[in-house]
């Protein structure tokens, strides 16, 4: 029998990781008190849920509690658990809310659960005494909170108050939905019920529309990790996130052949493919792929990754850890084997990455593996 170490006592070389991501934790910082400003009188909060969006949960809260952030939002209770140490003195809210199996873990890590229907009101306040709760209202989006009516039973029941009421924004980065202001009145008179209690409405994209979405404390995500918060428009943010991946191999594809799974790309050129270590799997999405995926034709560019702010197009179906770039227009010098392609960076934007793949910059930043060497700037 061969002996078998426990897998975590084998060293990971960065050197040896085929794909890199460097997360700029200034950007992050300026981007926070880009939203900070924009929120006014009201405090700004960060949502840290889903390991920061991908950038790495324990270093930007961490970064955002040194800037003075003192509000984070997680999804659930083992997201807020582990942030407890870094953030002794912050609100953590979790936005799941609260039910049996997290009950333990919201209390031992002194969790602000986000109650989302009156069960989970029931549940917490018979069984948490006076801790503290905030209150989640629906005012359109159908997916987490008491409806109205609910509400205004809760606030005239003999339950605690609640520490914070909120609701969410179903269509802020489309500032010219007609849901926004609808939203945004039914909230203005639920929350009449709950006189001197703080109340939370906007997210990165609701902080732009001003101070009837900001009342006392704002909720960014996106934008802090350098996402464009109103879709289209022009966006102040800092690029925080920069991947990279290494080419493994050049090769020479000839006029006529294919290349990848499925062949569906040909080459109409004698080209020249940098073969590089990343794929999906490394959350460089196969929608991004050439020709031949049914997305292809809604998006007309498929991916590209850059080299030295010149844009190398994906050829051919992207795999699962490896992808090819057509580098047959730059000089041979430019990109050999070692060297490295941005995939998100000066050149890619977030934005661009995710329209390519046919999805949101949310996504593209929570896709992103365990693969990639990580490595922070301050
Ligand atoms: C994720 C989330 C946010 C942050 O949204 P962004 O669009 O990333 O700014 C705010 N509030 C709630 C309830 C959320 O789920």
């Amino acid at each position: 029998m061969p002996r078998s170490e426990p897998i975590d006592t084998i060293a990971v070389s960065a050197s040896a990781a085929t794909t890199r991501l460097t997360i700029d934790l200034g950007a992050l910082a300026q981007n926070w008190r880009i939203m900070r400003d924009l929120s006014g009188s009201a405090r700004c909060g960060a949502a840290v849920k889903a390991d920061a969006y991908g950038t790495g949960a324990d270093h930007a809260a961490a970064r955002l509690a040194r800037e003075g952030c003192q509000d984070f939002f997680v999804a659930d209770a083992n997201e807020g658990a582990r942030l407890r140490p870094l953030l002794p003195d912050a609100r953590i809210y979790v936005l799941n809310g609260v039910f049996e199996g997290s009950f333990a873990q919201t209390l031992a890590h002194d969790l602000v659960p986000i109650i989302n229907s009156p069960q989970q009101a029931a549940f917490w306040c018979g069984s948490a005494g006076d801790r503290a709760y905030a209150l989640h209202i629906d005012t359109g989006m159908n997916r987490m909170g008491l409806s109205p009516e609910q509400a205004v039973q809760h606030s005239e029941s003999s339950m605690p108050s609640p520490c914070l009421v909120m609701s969410h924004f179903a269509c802020a980065d489309d500032p010219a939905h007609p849901l926004n202001a609808r939203q945004m009145e039914m909230f203005a008179s639920i929350r009449d019920h709950f006189p001197g209690i703080e109340a939370s409405l906007a997210n990165s994209a609701g902080i732009h529309f001003g101070s009837p979405a900001r009342y006392d404390l704002t909720r960014p995500g996106i934008a802090l990790y350098g996402g464009e918060p109103v879709s289209g428009a022009v966006t102040p943010m800092r690029p925080v996130v920069t991947a990279e991946t290494q080419v493994l191999v050049i090769r020479q594809g000839k006029a006529g052949e294919t290349v990848s799974y499925g062949a569906s790309h040909i080459f109409t050129r004698d080209s020249r493919i940098a073969v590089c270590g990343v794929g999906y799997a490394d959350g460089f999405l196969r929608n991004g792929s050439g020709s031949g995926v049914p997305l292809r034709s809604a998006v007309p560019q498929g991916a590209c990754g850059a080299v030295d702010g010149v844009r190398v197009p994906v050829v051919g179906k992207i795999t699962m850890d490896l992808a090819m770039f057509d580098v047959t227009d730059l000089p041979e010098a430019a990109v050999k084997a070692g060297d490295w392609i941005e995939l998100l960076g000066p050149t890619i934007t977030l934005e661009e990455a995710a329209t390519a793949s046919g999805t949101i910059s949310y996504e593209v930043l929570t896709s992103l593996g365990s693969r990639h060497a990580r490595s922070y700037r301050a």
